[in-house]
């Protein structure tokens, strides 16, 4: 297993942790977690924060803590319109 695939493992063992008896779980679609993965790393190397690669920067330190993953999407109206984060990373539970 490369070390990519390794911390993928492992990011994904620590949000099934946080979604545990949670109304809301991981997305089952595979490719879309490791896609936004990638994209949190990307934001990591550049900015030294895991921050949501689905939402722009204002460039404000407090813009940048709002924007860290896991962000509080449960007070958004994405999700009680549509029951997802903005990235569709965390999904509501049927
Ligand atoms: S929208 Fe989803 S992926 Fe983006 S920070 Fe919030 S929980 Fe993470």
């Amino acid at each position: 297993m490369t070390n990519a695939a390794a911390e993928l493992k492992d990011m994904i063992a620590l949000w099934n942790k946080f979604t545990d008896k949670k109304d809301f779980a991981l997305n089952p679609d595979k490719n879309h977690v490791g896609l936004i993965f990638k994209g949190l790393k990307m934001n990591e190397k550049k900015y030294g924060m895991k921050l949501c690669p689905c939402r722009l920067r204002d460039g404000t330190k407090e813009g940048d803590l709002k924007l860290i993953c896991p962000c509080n999407f449960k007070a958004q109206e994405i999700w009680s319109k549509e029951g997802r984060c903005w990235c569709g990373l965390f999904m509501r539970k049927k």
